[in-house]
Protein backbone atom coordinates (compact mmCIF):
# COMPACT_ATOMS: atom_id res chain seq x y z
CA UNK A 1 0.00 0.00 0.00
CA UNK A 2 0.93 3.76 -0.61
CA UNK A 3 2.36 6.44 1.98
CA UNK A 4 1.26 9.16 0.17
CA UNK A 5 -1.07 10.43 2.92
CA UNK A 6 -4.47 10.94 2.94
CA UNK A 7 -4.21 14.84 2.60
CA UNK A 8 -2.54 14.28 -0.89
CA UNK A 9 -5.25 11.54 -1.75
CA UNK A 10 -7.74 14.44 -1.11
CA UNK A 11 -6.51 17.08 -2.96
CA UNK A 12 -6.02 14.63 -5.79
CA UNK A 13 -9.90 14.05 -5.50
CA UNK A 14 -10.39 17.45 -6.21
CA UNK A 15 -8.56 18.38 -8.53
CA UNK A 16 -10.32 15.10 -10.85
CA UNK A 17 -13.70 15.68 -12.24
CA UNK A 18 -14.01 12.03 -12.50
CA UNK A 19 -13.94 9.99 -8.94
CA UNK A 20 -11.01 8.68 -7.14
CA UNK A 21 -11.83 5.11 -5.36
CA UNK A 22 -9.27 3.74 -2.44
CA UNK A 23 -9.49 0.72 -0.56
CA UNK A 24 -13.03 0.42 1.60
CA UNK A 25 -14.70 2.45 -1.08
CA UNK A 26 -18.11 0.72 -2.18
CA UNK A 27 -17.30 0.62 -5.57
CA UNK A 28 -13.11 -0.46 -5.08
CA UNK A 29 -14.07 -4.01 -5.84
CA UNK A 30 -15.54 -3.89 -8.61
CA UNK A 31 -12.95 -0.99 -10.29
CA UNK A 32 -10.08 -4.22 -9.55
CA UNK A 33 -11.75 -6.92 -11.77
CA UNK A 34 -10.93 -6.86 -15.24
CA UNK A 35 -11.00 -9.69 -18.08
CA UNK A 36 -8.80 -12.34 -16.96
CA UNK A 37 -9.62 -13.79 -13.21
CA UNK A 38 -6.33 -14.87 -12.36
CA UNK A 39 -5.31 -11.25 -12.06
CA UNK A 40 -5.93 -10.01 -8.03
CA UNK A 41 -3.97 -6.69 -7.69
CA UNK A 42 -4.82 -4.34 -4.99
CA UNK A 43 -3.95 -0.54 -6.51
CA UNK A 44 -3.70 2.19 -3.67
CA UNK A 45 -5.71 4.73 -5.91
CA UNK A 46 -7.67 3.90 -8.82
CA UNK A 47 -7.72 7.33 -10.91
CA UNK A 48 -11.85 6.91 -12.94
CA UNK A 49 -10.78 9.79 -15.18
CA UNK A 50 -13.50 11.67 -17.30
CA UNK A 51 -10.76 13.59 -19.27
CA UNK A 52 -7.46 14.51 -20.52
CA UNK A 53 -6.76 16.93 -18.20
CA UNK A 54 -8.27 14.67 -15.23
CA UNK A 55 -5.08 12.41 -16.97
CA UNK A 56 -2.72 15.10 -16.71
CA UNK A 57 -3.30 15.69 -12.81
CA UNK A 58 -3.07 11.38 -12.52
CA UNK A 59 0.42 11.28 -13.95
CA UNK A 60 1.55 13.90 -12.37
CA UNK A 61 0.48 13.06 -8.90
CA UNK A 62 2.08 9.42 -9.73
CA UNK A 63 4.82 10.70 -11.05
CA UNK A 64 5.85 13.96 -8.09
CA UNK A 65 5.01 10.78 -5.30
CA UNK A 66 7.15 8.09 -6.97
CA UNK A 67 4.28 6.01 -7.30
CA UNK A 68 3.67 2.74 -9.76
CA UNK A 69 1.52 4.00 -12.23
CA UNK A 70 -0.49 1.29 -14.76
CA UNK A 71 -3.56 2.39 -17.21
CA UNK A 72 -6.37 1.02 -17.82
CA UNK A 73 -8.15 1.12 -20.92
CA UNK A 74 -10.36 -1.85 -21.53
CA UNK A 75 -9.05 -4.24 -19.12
CA UNK A 76 -8.49 -7.13 -21.28
CA UNK A 77 -4.55 -7.25 -20.86
CA UNK A 78 -4.14 -11.29 -20.30
CA UNK A 79 -0.45 -10.16 -18.53
CA UNK A 80 -2.76 -8.16 -15.81
CA UNK A 81 -1.40 -4.75 -16.84
CA UNK A 82 -4.04 -2.61 -16.42
CA UNK A 83 -3.51 -2.80 -12.90
CA UNK A 84 -0.53 -2.42 -10.05
CA UNK A 85 -0.32 -3.81 -6.66
CA UNK A 86 0.19 -0.34 -4.32
CA UNK A 87 0.10 2.37 -6.90
CA UNK A 88 -1.90 4.60 -9.14
CA UNK A 89 -4.34 3.08 -11.70
CA UNK A 90 -5.44 5.25 -14.50
CA UNK A 91 -8.52 4.09 -15.24
CA UNK A 92 -10.00 5.19 -18.67
CA UNK A 93 -13.34 3.43 -18.09
CA UNK A 94 -15.08 6.84 -18.09
CA UNK A 95 -13.71 7.57 -21.61
CA UNK A 96 -15.36 6.28 -23.73
CA UNK A 97 -16.96 9.05 -26.33
CA UNK A 98 -16.19 8.60 -30.15
CA UNK A 99 -17.21 11.40 -33.07
CA UNK A 100 -17.19 9.78 -36.88
CA UNK A 101 -17.19 12.14 -39.57
CA UNK A 102 -18.62 10.08 -42.50
CA UNK A 103 -17.52 12.88 -45.55
CA UNK A 104 -13.85 12.37 -44.73
CA UNK A 105 -14.08 8.86 -43.47
CA UNK A 106 -12.45 9.74 -40.44
CA UNK A 107 -13.11 8.49 -36.52
CA UNK A 108 -12.19 9.03 -33.13
CA UNK A 109 -12.43 7.12 -29.72
CA UNK A 110 -11.15 7.99 -26.29
CA UNK A 111 -8.61 5.97 -24.33
CA UNK A 112 -11.22 3.94 -22.52
CA UNK A 113 -13.50 2.73 -25.47
CA UNK A 114 -14.31 -0.58 -26.15
CA UNK A 115 -14.47 -1.83 -29.97
CA UNK A 116 -18.62 -2.06 -29.55
CA UNK A 117 -18.50 1.75 -28.84
CA UNK A 118 -16.53 2.60 -31.70
CA UNK A 119 -17.56 -0.24 -34.31
CA UNK A 120 -21.12 0.92 -33.73
CA UNK A 121 -20.27 4.82 -34.26
CA UNK A 122 -18.55 3.97 -37.29
CA UNK A 123 -20.89 1.02 -38.81
CA UNK A 124 -23.96 3.57 -38.15
CA UNK A 125 -22.38 5.22 -41.22
CA UNK A 126 -21.87 1.86 -43.06
CA UNK A 127 -18.05 2.41 -41.71
CA UNK A 128 -15.06 0.19 -40.07
CA UNK A 129 -11.17 0.17 -39.17
CA UNK A 130 -9.95 -2.96 -38.64
CA UNK A 131 -10.23 -4.09 -34.72
CA UNK A 132 -10.09 -7.50 -32.81
CA UNK A 133 -12.74 -9.94 -32.43
CA UNK A 134 -14.17 -9.66 -29.00
CA UNK A 135 -16.40 -6.62 -28.35
CA UNK A 136 -15.37 -5.92 -25.28
CA UNK A 137 -11.58 -5.47 -25.41
CA UNK A 138 -10.22 -1.92 -24.97
CA UNK A 139 -9.32 -0.19 -28.33
CA UNK A 140 -6.91 1.71 -26.54
CA UNK A 141 -4.07 -1.51 -25.75
CA UNK A 142 -5.18 -3.08 -28.69
CA UNK A 143 -4.45 -0.23 -30.91
CA UNK A 144 -1.03 0.40 -29.05
CA UNK A 145 0.31 -3.43 -29.54
CA UNK A 146 -0.25 -3.17 -33.16
CA UNK A 147 -4.30 -4.61 -33.41
CA UNK A 148 -5.75 -7.08 -35.79
CA UNK A 149 -8.82 -8.66 -36.43
CA UNK A 150 -11.30 -9.61 -39.60
CA UNK A 151 -10.63 -6.56 -41.59
CA UNK A 152 -6.84 -6.75 -41.18
CA UNK A 153 -6.24 -8.70 -44.63
CA UNK A 154 -7.94 -5.70 -46.22
CA UNK A 155 -7.11 -2.91 -44.34
CA UNK A 156 -4.08 -3.51 -42.54
CA UNK A 157 -3.17 -3.97 -39.03
CA UNK A 158 -5.30 -1.47 -36.60
CA UNK A 159 -1.73 0.76 -36.14
CA UNK A 160 -2.11 1.15 -39.56
CA UNK A 161 -4.87 2.89 -39.59
CA UNK A 162 -4.55 5.17 -36.93
CA UNK A 163 -3.58 8.77 -38.43
CA UNK A 164 -3.26 10.95 -34.83
CA UNK A 165 -3.60 10.45 -31.12
CA UNK A 166 -3.60 12.68 -28.17
CA UNK A 167 -1.23 11.77 -25.62
CA UNK A 168 -0.28 12.81 -22.13
CA UNK A 169 2.84 12.44 -21.71
CA UNK A 170 5.38 11.23 -18.26
CA UNK A 171 5.74 15.20 -17.94
CA UNK A 172 2.27 15.65 -17.91
CA UNK A 173 2.12 17.12 -21.17
CA UNK A 174 -0.47 17.08 -23.75
CA UNK A 175 0.16 16.41 -27.46
CA UNK A 176 -0.20 15.71 -30.68
CA UNK A 177 0.91 12.38 -32.62
CA UNK A 178 0.69 12.32 -35.65
CA UNK A 179 3.41 11.69 -39.19
CA UNK A 180 4.21 15.36 -38.68
CA UNK A 181 3.74 16.13 -35.13
CA UNK A 182 6.08 14.45 -32.55
CA UNK A 183 6.54 12.14 -35.82
CA UNK A 184 9.13 9.31 -33.37
CA UNK A 185 6.14 9.25 -30.80
CA UNK A 186 3.57 8.33 -33.70
CA UNK A 187 5.78 5.70 -34.55
CA UNK A 188 6.11 4.43 -31.38
CA UNK A 189 2.67 4.33 -30.35
CA UNK A 190 2.30 2.22 -33.72
CA UNK A 191 2.76 -1.20 -31.99
CA UNK A 192 4.82 -0.22 -28.87
CA UNK A 193 2.19 -0.53 -26.05
CA UNK A 194 1.49 1.96 -23.54
CA UNK A 195 5.47 2.56 -23.26
CA UNK A 196 4.98 6.33 -24.16
CA UNK A 197 1.90 8.09 -21.95
CA UNK A 198 -1.45 7.84 -21.77
CA UNK A 199 -3.63 7.98 -25.13
CA UNK A 200 -6.53 9.89 -24.27
CA UNK A 201 -7.68 9.41 -27.97
CA UNK A 202 -7.09 7.70 -31.06
CA UNK A 203 -7.81 9.05 -34.73
CA UNK A 204 -8.06 6.62 -37.47
CA UNK A 205 -8.99 6.09 -40.96
CA UNK A 206 -12.59 3.98 -41.86
CA UNK A 207 -13.39 2.43 -44.68
CA UNK A 208 -16.80 1.31 -46.10
CA UNK A 209 -17.52 -1.95 -44.42
CA UNK A 210 -21.12 -3.45 -44.70
CA UNK A 211 -23.45 -3.05 -42.92
CA UNK A 212 -23.99 -6.37 -43.98
CA UNK A 213 -21.13 -8.84 -44.10
CA UNK A 214 -20.66 -12.25 -45.14
CA UNK A 215 -19.43 -14.17 -41.89
CA UNK A 216 -20.03 -17.32 -40.16
CA UNK A 217 -18.82 -20.59 -38.76
CA UNK A 218 -18.30 -24.31 -40.65
CA UNK A 219 -17.18 -26.96 -38.06
CA UNK A 220 -15.61 -30.31 -38.88
CA UNK A 221 -15.27 -32.98 -36.69
CA UNK A 222 -11.73 -33.40 -35.26
CA UNK A 223 -10.97 -36.90 -36.95
CA UNK A 224 -10.75 -34.94 -39.63
CA UNK A 225 -8.69 -32.46 -38.66
CA UNK A 226 -5.07 -33.11 -40.76
CA UNK A 227 -6.68 -32.71 -43.82
CA UNK A 228 -9.33 -30.21 -43.34
CA UNK A 229 -6.46 -28.13 -41.78
CA UNK A 230 -3.98 -28.74 -44.92
CA UNK A 231 -6.95 -27.64 -47.43
CA UNK A 232 -7.40 -24.86 -45.32
CA UNK A 233 -3.57 -24.12 -45.18
CA UNK A 234 -3.44 -24.18 -49.16
CA UNK A 235 -6.87 -22.16 -49.54
CA UNK A 236 -5.73 -19.16 -47.29
CA UNK A 237 -2.47 -18.88 -49.01
CA UNK A 238 -4.76 -17.93 -52.36
CA UNK A 239 -7.53 -16.15 -50.89
CA UNK A 240 -7.99 -12.73 -51.91
CA UNK A 241 -7.46 -9.82 -48.92
CA UNK A 242 -11.14 -9.14 -48.72
CA UNK A 243 -11.57 -12.75 -47.15
CA UNK A 244 -10.25 -13.47 -43.77
CA UNK A 245 -10.91 -17.34 -42.22
CA UNK A 246 -9.36 -18.31 -38.59
CA UNK A 247 -9.01 -21.87 -37.66
CA UNK A 248 -9.91 -22.94 -34.21
CA UNK A 249 -9.50 -26.36 -32.37
CA UNK A 250 -11.57 -27.20 -29.30
CA UNK A 251 -14.88 -28.28 -27.78
CA UNK A 252 -17.99 -27.44 -29.44
CA UNK A 253 -20.39 -25.20 -27.50
CA UNK A 254 -23.60 -26.02 -27.45
CA UNK A 255 -24.37 -24.34 -30.63
CA UNK A 256 -27.80 -24.65 -32.08
CA UNK A 257 -26.73 -25.74 -35.70
CA UNK A 258 -24.54 -28.21 -34.32
CA UNK A 259 -26.25 -31.85 -33.58
CA UNK A 260 -26.30 -32.51 -30.03
CA UNK A 261 -24.30 -35.66 -29.94
CA UNK A 262 -21.02 -33.25 -30.89
CA UNK A 263 -21.56 -30.74 -28.29
CA UNK A 264 -18.71 -31.33 -25.98
CA UNK A 265 -16.31 -33.28 -28.10
CA UNK A 266 -13.72 -31.87 -30.08
CA UNK A 267 -14.09 -30.13 -33.63
CA UNK A 268 -12.42 -28.19 -35.69
CA UNK A 269 -13.85 -24.80 -36.86
CA UNK A 270 -13.45 -22.27 -39.70
CA UNK A 271 -14.18 -18.70 -38.97
CA UNK A 272 -14.60 -16.22 -41.82
CA UNK A 273 -15.88 -13.26 -42.59
CA UNK A 274 -15.82 -11.41 -46.53
CA UNK A 275 -15.75 -8.02 -46.79
CA UNK A 276 -17.28 -7.11 -50.03
CA UNK A 277 -19.99 -8.21 -52.52
CA UNK A 278 -21.44 -11.31 -50.46
CA UNK A 279 -22.49 -13.21 -53.66
CA UNK A 280 -18.91 -13.40 -54.59
CA UNK A 281 -17.96 -13.99 -51.01
CA UNK A 282 -19.97 -17.05 -51.61
CA UNK A 283 -19.00 -18.03 -54.54
CA UNK A 284 -15.66 -18.07 -53.33
CA UNK A 285 -16.05 -20.02 -49.55
CA UNK A 286 -17.95 -22.38 -51.44
CA UNK A 287 -14.85 -25.04 -51.95
CA UNK A 288 -14.52 -24.92 -47.93
CA UNK A 289 -17.62 -26.85 -47.46
CA UNK A 290 -15.96 -29.81 -49.73
CA UNK A 291 -13.00 -29.87 -46.94
CA UNK A 292 -14.60 -32.43 -45.07
CA UNK A 293 -17.68 -33.66 -43.22
CA UNK A 294 -19.37 -30.89 -42.36
CA UNK A 295 -20.93 -31.15 -39.22
CA UNK A 296 -22.86 -28.11 -39.82
CA UNK A 297 -22.63 -24.39 -40.56
CA UNK A 298 -24.05 -21.18 -40.00
CA UNK A 299 -22.76 -18.57 -42.47
CA UNK A 300 -24.85 -15.44 -44.03
CA UNK A 301 -24.95 -11.94 -44.25
CA UNK A 302 -25.12 -10.28 -41.01
CA UNK A 303 -24.93 -7.38 -39.74
CA UNK A 304 -20.99 -6.39 -38.98
CA UNK A 305 -21.35 -5.85 -35.62
CA UNK A 306 -23.06 -8.91 -35.05
CA UNK A 307 -20.14 -10.84 -36.34
CA UNK A 308 -18.26 -8.60 -33.98
CA UNK A 309 -19.75 -9.92 -31.14
CA UNK A 310 -19.86 -13.42 -31.99
CA UNK A 311 -17.24 -14.85 -30.00
CA UNK A 312 -18.54 -12.92 -26.80
CA UNK A 313 -19.94 -15.67 -25.25
CA UNK A 314 -17.28 -17.74 -25.25
CA UNK A 315 -14.73 -15.15 -24.32
CA UNK A 316 -16.53 -12.97 -21.61
CA UNK A 317 -14.94 -11.92 -18.18
CA UNK A 318 -14.05 -13.35 -15.20
CA UNK A 319 -12.96 -17.09 -16.30
CA UNK A 320 -9.13 -17.32 -15.46
CA UNK A 321 -7.01 -17.27 -18.52
CA UNK A 322 -3.45 -18.32 -19.70
CA UNK A 323 -2.34 -17.33 -23.37
CA UNK A 324 0.67 -18.94 -25.08
CA UNK A 325 1.44 -17.43 -28.73
CA UNK A 326 3.42 -17.69 -31.81
CA UNK A 327 3.40 -16.45 -35.30
CA UNK A 328 3.87 -18.39 -38.37
CA UNK A 329 4.81 -17.45 -42.00
CA UNK A 330 3.65 -21.06 -42.83
CA UNK A 331 2.04 -23.60 -41.52
CA UNK A 332 3.90 -26.59 -41.66
CA UNK A 333 2.29 -30.45 -41.75
CA UNK A 334 4.01 -31.57 -38.91
CA UNK A 335 2.80 -28.87 -36.69
CA UNK A 336 -0.83 -29.86 -37.68
CA UNK A 337 0.02 -33.49 -36.36
CA UNK A 338 1.14 -31.16 -33.30
CA UNK A 339 -1.29 -29.24 -32.75
CA UNK A 340 -4.07 -32.16 -33.39
CA UNK A 341 -2.41 -33.74 -30.43
CA UNK A 342 -2.82 -31.32 -27.72
CA UNK A 343 -6.75 -30.95 -29.22
CA UNK A 344 -7.03 -34.05 -28.40
CA UNK A 345 -5.93 -33.42 -25.01
CA UNK A 346 -7.87 -30.00 -23.81
CA UNK A 347 -7.47 -29.88 -19.87
CA UNK A 348 -11.01 -27.98 -19.96
CA UNK A 349 -13.85 -27.19 -22.12
CA UNK A 350 -13.23 -23.80 -22.83
CA UNK A 351 -9.61 -24.51 -23.82
CA UNK A 352 -8.82 -23.68 -27.61
CA UNK A 353 -6.11 -23.31 -30.10
CA UNK A 354 -6.24 -21.09 -32.94
CA UNK A 355 -4.78 -19.76 -35.63
CA UNK A 356 -5.64 -16.00 -37.13
CA UNK A 357 -5.66 -15.14 -40.86
CA UNK A 358 -3.11 -11.75 -41.25
CA UNK A 359 -1.08 -11.12 -44.45
CA UNK A 360 -2.92 -9.42 -47.40
CA UNK A 361 -2.46 -5.54 -46.28
CA UNK A 362 -0.53 -6.15 -43.00
CA UNK A 363 2.10 -7.73 -45.14
CA UNK A 364 2.65 -4.77 -47.33
CA UNK A 365 4.44 -1.95 -44.67
CA UNK A 366 8.15 -2.19 -44.37
CA UNK A 367 8.89 -3.47 -40.84
CA UNK A 368 9.97 -0.34 -39.66
CA UNK A 369 7.27 1.16 -40.94
CA UNK A 370 5.69 1.24 -37.52
CA UNK A 371 6.90 -0.11 -34.27
CA UNK A 372 4.74 -2.89 -34.92
CA UNK A 373 7.19 -5.23 -36.70
CA UNK A 374 5.28 -8.45 -37.65
CA UNK A 375 4.97 -8.35 -41.18
CA UNK A 376 6.22 -11.90 -42.05
CA UNK A 377 3.29 -13.03 -39.89
CA UNK A 378 0.77 -14.88 -41.77
CA UNK A 379 -0.66 -16.44 -38.83
CA UNK A 380 -1.11 -15.15 -34.92
CA UNK A 381 -1.32 -18.90 -33.01
CA UNK A 382 -2.80 -18.38 -29.58
CA UNK A 383 -3.00 -21.12 -27.15
CA UNK A 384 -6.10 -20.14 -25.18
CA UNK A 385 -5.94 -21.74 -21.96
CA UNK A 386 -9.04 -20.99 -19.99
CA UNK A 387 -11.24 -22.94 -17.23
CA UNK A 388 -12.89 -21.68 -14.02
CA UNK A 389 -11.25 -23.60 -10.74
CA UNK A 390 -8.14 -22.17 -9.42
CA UNK A 391 -7.71 -25.91 -8.70
CA UNK A 392 -7.03 -26.36 -12.80
CA UNK A 393 -4.47 -23.80 -12.80
CA UNK A 394 -1.06 -25.67 -12.86
CA UNK A 395 -3.15 -28.78 -15.18
CA UNK A 396 -4.07 -25.90 -17.42
CA UNK A 397 -0.94 -23.71 -17.69
CA UNK A 398 0.98 -27.03 -18.48
CA UNK A 399 -1.17 -27.74 -21.33
CA UNK A 400 -0.60 -24.77 -22.82
CA UNK A 401 3.21 -24.57 -21.90
CA UNK A 402 3.61 -27.85 -23.30
CA UNK A 403 1.78 -26.80 -26.56
CA UNK A 404 3.60 -23.55 -26.85
CA UNK A 405 6.94 -25.68 -26.65
CA UNK A 406 6.22 -28.20 -29.13
CA UNK A 407 5.35 -26.24 -31.60
CA UNK A 408 7.96 -23.63 -31.46
CA UNK A 409 9.89 -25.19 -34.04
CA UNK A 410 7.97 -24.09 -36.54
CA UNK A 411 7.05 -20.27 -35.90
CA UNK A 412 9.18 -17.42 -37.07
CA UNK A 413 10.52 -16.39 -33.53
CA UNK A 414 8.65 -12.86 -33.40
CA UNK A 415 5.32 -12.76 -31.32
CA UNK A 416 2.25 -10.32 -31.09
CA UNK A 417 2.84 -8.26 -27.67
CA UNK A 418 -0.96 -8.03 -26.92
CA UNK A 419 -0.34 -11.84 -26.28
CA UNK A 420 2.57 -11.89 -23.99
CA UNK A 421 1.72 -12.69 -20.13
CA UNK A 422 3.08 -11.07 -17.70
CA UNK A 423 6.13 -13.59 -16.73
CA UNK A 424 7.04 -13.41 -20.72
CA UNK A 425 8.85 -10.43 -20.30
CA UNK A 426 12.43 -11.94 -22.31
CA UNK A 427 9.99 -12.20 -25.36
CA UNK A 428 9.76 -8.39 -25.16
CA UNK A 429 12.55 -7.89 -27.47
CA UNK A 430 11.25 -10.63 -29.96
CA UNK A 431 7.96 -8.67 -29.99
CA UNK A 432 10.03 -5.55 -31.39
CA UNK A 433 12.77 -6.99 -33.00
CA UNK A 434 15.13 -4.37 -34.81
CA UNK A 435 12.84 -2.05 -33.60
CA UNK A 436 13.36 -2.49 -30.22
CA UNK A 437 16.53 0.25 -29.92
CA UNK A 438 14.51 3.25 -31.67
CA UNK A 439 11.92 2.66 -29.17
CA UNK A 440 14.25 2.55 -26.21
CA UNK A 441 15.81 5.91 -27.81
CA UNK A 442 12.27 7.41 -28.09
CA UNK A 443 11.53 6.05 -24.22
CA UNK A 444 14.23 7.81 -23.48
CA UNK A 445 13.03 11.27 -24.80
CA UNK A 446 9.24 10.74 -23.61
CA UNK A 447 9.76 8.61 -20.20
CA UNK A 448 13.47 8.74 -19.28
CA UNK A 449 12.03 8.00 -15.71
CA UNK A 450 10.27 4.71 -17.01
CA UNK A 451 7.07 6.05 -15.26
CA UNK A 452 5.02 4.09 -17.49
CA UNK A 453 6.29 0.53 -16.93
CA UNK A 454 3.53 -1.49 -15.99
CA UNK A 455 3.51 -2.93 -19.06
CA UNK A 456 5.75 -5.40 -21.42
CA UNK A 457 8.08 -2.69 -20.44
CA UNK A 458 10.79 -1.21 -22.93
CA UNK A 459 13.42 0.56 -20.65
CA UNK A 460 14.90 4.04 -21.89
CA UNK A 461 17.98 3.47 -23.82
CA UNK A 462 21.30 4.24 -21.63
CA UNK A 463 22.74 8.08 -22.35
C1 LIG B 1 -10.93 -11.96 -25.28
C2 LIG B 1 -9.83 -11.24 -25.97
C3 LIG B 1 -9.80 -11.21 -27.35
C4 LIG B 1 -8.76 -10.53 -27.99
N1 LIG B 1 -8.76 -10.50 -29.35
C5 LIG B 1 -7.81 -9.76 -29.99
C6 LIG B 1 -7.84 -9.62 -31.40
O1 LIG B 1 -8.71 -10.15 -32.09
N2 LIG B 1 -6.88 -8.88 -31.98
C7 LIG B 1 -5.90 -8.27 -31.27
O2 LIG B 1 -5.07 -7.58 -31.86
N3 LIG B 1 -5.84 -8.40 -29.94
C8 LIG B 1 -6.76 -9.13 -29.29
N4 LIG B 1 -6.71 -9.27 -27.93
C9 LIG B 1 -5.56 -8.77 -27.21
C10 LIG B 1 -5.75 -7.32 -26.84
O3 LIG B 1 -5.34 -6.54 -27.95
C11 LIG B 1 -4.89 -6.97 -25.61
O4 LIG B 1 -5.35 -7.73 -24.53
C12 LIG B 1 -4.95 -5.49 -25.28
O5 LIG B 1 -3.92 -5.19 -24.37
C13 LIG B 1 -6.28 -5.12 -24.67
O6 LIG B 1 -6.42 -3.75 -24.53
P1 LIG B 1 -7.28 -3.16 -23.34
O7 LIG B 1 -7.28 -1.69 -23.49
O8 LIG B 1 -8.57 -3.87 -23.25
O9 LIG B 1 -6.42 -3.66 -22.12
P2 LIG B 1 -5.86 -3.03 -20.77
O10 LIG B 1 -5.58 -4.23 -19.95
O11 LIG B 1 -6.74 -1.99 -20.22
O12 LIG B 1 -4.55 -2.34 -21.23
C14 LIG B 1 -3.41 -3.08 -21.58
C15 LIG B 1 -2.21 -2.21 -21.59
O13 LIG B 1 -2.27 -1.31 -22.69
C16 LIG B 1 -1.79 -0.05 -22.30
N5 LIG B 1 -2.90 0.91 -22.40
C17 LIG B 1 -4.23 0.68 -22.31
N6 LIG B 1 -4.90 1.80 -22.53
C18 LIG B 1 -3.98 2.77 -22.74
C19 LIG B 1 -4.05 4.14 -23.06
N7 LIG B 1 -5.21 4.76 -23.22
N8 LIG B 1 -2.90 4.83 -23.21
C20 LIG B 1 -1.70 4.22 -23.06
N9 LIG B 1 -1.58 2.93 -22.79
C21 LIG B 1 -2.71 2.21 -22.64
C22 LIG B 1 -1.29 -0.15 -20.90
O14 LIG B 1 0.07 -0.48 -20.90
C23 LIG B 1 -2.09 -1.30 -20.37
O15 LIG B 1 -1.43 -1.98 -19.35
C24 LIG B 1 -7.74 -9.91 -27.26
C25 LIG B 1 -7.79 -9.96 -25.87
C26 LIG B 1 -8.82 -10.62 -25.22
C27 LIG B 1 -8.83 -10.70 -23.74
Amino acid sequence: MTNVQTKKIDALKDSLEGEVLVPGNAAYDDARKIWNAMIDKYPAIIARCASSSDVVHAVNFARDNDLLLAIRGGGHNIAGSALCDGGIVVDLSRMKATHVNAQTRQGSAEGGATLADFDAATQAHGLATPLGINSTTGVAGLTLGGGFGWLSRKYGMTVDNLESAEVVTAAGDIVRASATEQPDLFWALRGGGGNFGVVTRFDFRLHPVGPGVLSGLMVFPISEAKSVLLQYRDFAAKTPDELSVWAVLRKAPPLPFLPERTHGTEIVGLALLYVGDSAQGEALIAPMRKFGHLLGEHVGVQPYVNWQKAFDPLLSPGARNYWKSHNFSTLDDKLFDIVIEYAMKLPSSQCELFFGAVGGATERPAPDATAYIHRDARFVMNVHGRWDNPADDNRCVAWARDYFKASAPFATGGVYVNFLTAEEGDRVRSAYGKNFDRLASIKRQYDPGNLFRTNQNIGPAPH
